[in-house]
């Protein structure tokens, strides 16, 4: 490492851990209200917003799920190898997946399975990939690779088709990338939008303004979902309780608004209530991945000019 200090590398690393930490918390509070419709949930809790578990996986308050442990596979390979490696990612999901985990979505389970039986780095193209497993893993990517969008493109991708491979699914990843790194860079929200709306203009099925549809797993669903409430707010706390109020795939929603308005605000905007939930010990290894990986990125590290 060069030790090369960007401008405000403070208030990156700081925007990075709200990013991270907005993964676990926003998977905490969305998995109460996963599978459930927005008027169960009204009745239920009125307004649902604090981490109380239960949900249908009877989580204790404060758990997460596959979108924070799939991410945090991500986070720990490029730590543990000092970089990008593929096969580092695989070889953490599948022994995350052998623990037998509560929570493994279908296509990722597909393609954990096949990558333990052939090694093979990328699952074939699959008309039934478009789900949101692979962009609900990307916070570690956007910060490792920050400073150059097309080192994240290429990642996005890569890491994506370890379990889906469609091009809603890629494009999906790219883009969830792109918004957590221009938050964690201080974009104007024009920025953030604009990348919320080239992903639109390329594929019309992520169109959001004024989106009230489900929140499902198809993700052009789920993004809809998270970039309508993260556009219709200005804050941490309203943006993941607008979210997971939306219910059905609350967690992974949750997950990925937690990815991007955390990146946007800052961890300081995390309500610390929530904070506090996570168990202390994810607490503290997310606070020192998120800054590791910043601090292995091109922003920090530089090409060397002359
Ligand atoms: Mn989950
Ligand atoms: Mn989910």
């Amino acid at each position: 490492m060069r030790g090369h200090d960007p401008r405000d590398a403070v208030g990156i690393v700081h925007r990075a851990r709200g990013a991270l930490f907005g993964v676990a918390v926003g998977d905490a509070l969305g998995a109460t209200t996963e599978f459930m419709k927005p008027a169960q949930i009204r009745e239920r809790f009125g307004v649902h917003k604090e981490i109380t578990g239960g949900g249908w996986l009877k989580l204790a308050p404060g758990q997460v799920t596959d979108d924070t442990e799939m991410s945090l596979c991500i986070a720990r390979a490029i730590a543990d190898r000092g970089g990008w490696e593929l096969s580092a990612i695989a070889e953490r999901f599948a022994r995350w997946f052998s623990g037998n985990p509560a929570d493994v979505g279908a296509t990722c389970r597909r393609g954990i399975r096949e990558y333990l039986e052939t090694r093979r780095l990328e699952t074939p193209p699959n008309e039934w990939d478009a789900g949101n497993g692979a962009a609900m893993r990307m916070a570690p990517v956007a910060l490792y690779t920050l400073g150059s969008e097309r080192f994240l493109s290429r990642c996005a991708v890569e890491q994506a088709r370890l379990t889906h491979n469609h091009p809603l699914s890629d494009a999906a990843c790219v883009a969830v990338g792109m918004l957590i790194q221009r938050g964690i860079l201080g974009s104007p929200r024009s920025g953030l939008l604009a990348a919320a709306e080239d992903l639109a203009a390329a594929h019309p099925e992520f169109l959001f303004e004024g989106y009230d549809g489900e929140a499902t797993g198809f993700v052009a669903d789920t993004l809809r979902t998270v970039f309508s409430a993260f556009f219709s707010t200005d804050g941490f706390e309203e943006c993941l309780v607008r979210t997971v109020n939306r219910g059905d795939d609350a967690d992974t929603t949750g997950a990925i608004a937690g990815a991007i308005a955390g990146a946007r605000y800052g961890f300081a905007a995390i309500p610390r209530r929530w904070v506090l939930a996570l168990p202390a010990g994810l607490r503290e290894e997310i606070s020192t991945l998120a800054a590791k990986l910043v601090r292995m990125s091109p922003l920090f590290n530089p090409p060397a000019t002359g």
